[in-house]
This record gives structure tokens, C-alpha cells and sequence, in this order.
């Protein structure tokens, strides 16, 4: 029998929080949130979160071409999203899209979305194409933290559709083992609860 030092609380907590569907977000941010870019001072992230993308972004100049487009929700912000959305785009997409209040990861604050830097930029689904500087942003993430939460071919497992433009950190080394195995945050938690590696 495998001996498991993480115990089940964890995945409501710290970095690797999981917040889907099946989990409600329990906790409050774990560190202040600031702006991350000063051209867009709303859109917010826990400080080291912040801190982590700022590196990534400095090492491939990717401020230049992508812009930050929503990063920390409330409740209320996810709330008036997920109304709009229904308003605007129907039930099928909204559920799609955009997580029902109180199961958005983008309520921990510890998740992001990108969009390349273009005009009308999409809010709910900026553009954020395999190529240029939006994939060396995606090959270089995992050595910075950040996982592209919502791959293709896991939507049945992530309960979300395929969104290339958010990124959820995660830290070092989750990220890292994560992109090398092929892992979802899901598929994650249950390995380490199958393992005694941390
Ligand atoms: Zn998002």
C-alpha cells in the first residue's frame, strides 16, 4: 500500500489548489495581488504568480506582442461574466467557456489569460495561435510554472473545452513534471496522492 504525504486538503490550498466543476473555491488568495503589467493595472494575480509570468515574459520580450486579458475574478466579476455571456452567447457556449461562479480558477488568482496583441480583442476567447510568439510563450511556461490548464484532448478529464489562451500557475517543479508526462492538474493530484514524492 502506498503511503501518501499529501492529504486531501492540499488540493484546496497553495499552488496546486484545484478548482473544477466537482471543486468549489474554499480559500482566499495566498498572497497580495498586484497588477501584472503596468498597462493594464486591473488585471490582477497573487504577487508571486505575478512575479513568475513577469520573468517568463522578460526572457522572450512577450510583452510586445501579447496583451494580459483577465487575470483575479471575484465571485461577482464571475457572476456578471457567466450573465453576460448567457445574455449574449446562450447556454451551450457559456458552459463551455466560462466556469460557473464560485468554480473559476481565475477566482484564485493564480490564473491567466492571454491574448495576442490585436484589435477587437475577444474577451472570452482571445486569440492565442500555435505559433510565433504565443508558442515560445507555451514552451517556455513549464520551466516558469504556468501549465496550459485546458488542453485538447482532455476535456473530458478538465470538464472545460480546449483554451489555448489560459495558463494557471502552478510553480516549480508541478509545472515541469505536469508538461513532461502529459498531465492535466487533475490527473496531477491524483498521482502525487499516489505517491510519496512530496
Ligand atoms: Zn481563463
Amino acid at each position: 500500500m502506498s503511503v501518501t504525504k499529501t492529504s486531501k486538503d492540499d488540493i484546496y490550498s497553495g499552488d496546486l489548489i484545484l478548482v473544477n466543476a466537482m471543486h468549489g473555491i474554499v480559500s482566499e488568495v495566498t498572497s497580495p495581488l498586484v497588477p501584472v503589467h503596468p498597462s493594464a493595472p486591473s488585471i490582477l494575480m497573487c504577487s508571486h504568480a505575478a512575479d513568475a509570468l513577469n520573468r517568463l515574459m522578460r526572457e522572450i520580450d512577450g510583452w510586445t506582442s501579447i496583451v494580459p486579458v483577465s487575470g483575479w475574478r471575484s465571485r461577482e466579476e464571475q457572476q456578471k461574466i457567466w450573465d453576460d455571456s448567457l445574455e449574449e452567447n446562450g447556454i451551450a457556449f457559456t458552459r463551455k467557456y466560462v466556469a460557473v461562479p464560485g468554480h473559476s480558477e481565475h477566482q484564485t488568482g493564480l490564473a491567466i489569460d492571454l491574448g495576442l496583441r490585436q484589435e477587437p480583442l475577444d474577451f472570452i476567447c482571445p486569440a492565442f495561435p500555435d505559433s510565433g510568439i504565443c508558442r515560445i510563450f507555451r514552451e517556455k511556461a513549464a520551466g516558469h510554472g504556468f501549465i496550459l490548464r485546458y488542453p485538447a484532448g482532455k476535456e473530458k478529464i478538465t470538464g472545460i473545452a480546449h483554451e489555448p489562451w489560459h495558463f494557471r500557475y502552478v510553480g516549480i517543479p508541478h509545472a515541469e513534471i505536469m508538461a513532461r508526462e502529459g498531465l492535466v492538474l487533475e490527473e496531477y493530484i491524483d498521482f502525487i496522492r499516489q505517491t510519496d514524492l512530496f
